[in-house]
C-alpha cells in the first residue's frame, strides 16, 4: 500500500493561434481540462500500476471541489482520501498555441491549507511506502516521512514546484526524484558524482536525475552511478512523465525488485506517459508495462 501526501488541480487550457498580448482577448480553438496535479498524479499512476493507495488531499468549497471527486471515482481512488477547506480546488490556467509552446499558471488553492493534523498515524502505518509532492507544504509533508521513517517505512519525494528542502524532510527521505530543473536548484549536477555524495550524506539512500529524453541517472551510497536510457517513442506531450517514473520507480521497489529493474520499469512509464496524449488517459495499466517492458 502506497501513501501519498496529495495535491489535486484542475488543469485548464485553451488551445490559440498565438499566445495572447497584455490586455487583448483572444478568439481559441479548443478548451480543455483535465484533473490532476502531482499528487494526485502519483496516486493514480500508481494505482494503474496495481499498487493499493491510501493518502491525504484538500480540496476547496468552489464548484471544482465536484470535479475533484468524480475525478477519484472515475480513476477508482476512494473519496474517503479528500479533506475540504474554505475557498478554492487548485486549478490551472493556461495557453497553448500552434507550435506547441504555452505558458500555465496554477493556484494551489486549498492545496496549501493541508497541515501536519490532516496525516492520520494510523494510515501511514498500515502504508509500505509513504510519496509526497512539493505541491504540498512543509508540515504534513515532514509529519508523514517522520511517522514513516520511525515505522521503516520507505519515502519517496519529488520536491517539484523546485523550493529548498527543509533539512528535516531531507534526512527522512529514502528515495529522492528530481528532473533537471530541481537538481540545478540543489546543486546537483550530474557530471560530478561528488554533488550527489553530499546529497547521499544528507538523507536519501537513492538519487535519481531524470534528463526527459536523456534517460536518468541513480546515485546511491558509495556506488558509482548508473545510468538508464530513456526508450526511444513517439512523443505527444510530456505532461505526467515525471509522475510515471517516480510512480512506477516506487511500484517497481514494492514489487521487491532490484534498483535497475526499477528504473527500467521506470523509465519505461515515462515513455508510455510521453506518447499519450495529457496525464489522465496517459498512465500505463500494469499489463501495458509488461507488454512495453517485454516487447
Ligand atoms: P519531468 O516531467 O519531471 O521534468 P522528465 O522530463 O525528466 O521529468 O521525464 C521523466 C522520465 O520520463 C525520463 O527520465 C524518461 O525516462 C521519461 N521521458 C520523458 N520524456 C521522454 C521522451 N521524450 N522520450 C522517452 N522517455 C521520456
Amino acid at each position: 500500500q502506497i501513501f501519498v501526501v496529495g495535491s489535486f488541480v484542475v488543469a485548464c487550457s485553451v488551445k490559440v493561434a498565438r499566445l495572447p498580448r497584455a490586455g487583448e482577448s483572444l478568439d481559441a480553438q479548443d478548451f480543455v481540462s483535465e484533473p490532476g496535479g502531482k499528487g494526485f498524479n502519483l496516486a493514480l499512476a500508481a494505482h494503474r500500476l496495481g499498487a493499493s493507495i491510501e493518502g491525504v488531499f484538500a480540496i476547496g468549497d468552489d464548484p471544482f471541489a465536484a470535479v475533484a471527486v468524480s475525478a477519484f471515482e472515475g480513476a477508482g481512488l476512494a473519496t474517503d482520501m479528500l479533506v475540504t477547506r474554505s475557498g478554492s480546488t487548485g486549478a490551472g490556467v493556461g495557453f497553448v498555441d500552434q507550435a506547441g509552446e504555452n505558458c500555465l499558471a496554477v493556484n494551489l488553492g486549498a492545496n496549501r491549507l493541508l497541515g501536519a493534523g490532516d496525516v492520520d498515524r494510523a494510515r501511514i502505518a498500515r502504508a509500505d511506502f509513504v510519496m509526497a509532492t512539493f505541491e504540498s507544504p512543509d508540515a504534513p509533508i515532514a509529519e508523514a516521512f517522520a511517522q514513516a521513517r520511525s515505522r521503516g517505512i520507505r519515502t519517496l519525494l519529488n520536491p517539484s514546484p523546485s523550493r529548498p528542502i527543509d533539512p528535516r524532510i531531507l534526512a527522512d527521505t529514502a528515495i529522492l526524484v528530481v528532473n533537471r530543473v530541481e537538481a540545478a536548484d540543489l546543486g546537483l549536477d550530474v557530471a560530478d558524482a561528488g554533488t550527489a555524495q553530499a546529497l547521499l550524506r544528507a538523507g536519501p539512500a537513492i538519487v535519481v536525475v531524470t534528463l526527459g529524453e536523456e534517460g536518468a541517472v541513480v546515485f546511491q551510497r558509495d556506488e558509482t552511478a548508473c545510468r538508464q536510457a530513456a526508450f526511444p517513442v513517439a512523443v505527444i506531450d510530456t505532461i505526467g512523465a515525471g509522475d510515471a517514473f517516480s510512480a512506477g520507480f516506487a511500484v517497481g521497489l514494492l514489487e521487491g525488485r532490484p534498483v535497475g529493474e526499477a528504473l527500467v520499469r521506470a523509465a519505461a512509464c515515462g515513455a508510455i506517459t510521453a506518447c499519450r496524449f495529457g496525464a489522465f488517459d496517459a498512465f500505463p495499466t500494469k499489463a501495458e508495462l509488461d507488454r512495453f517492458c517485454d516487447a
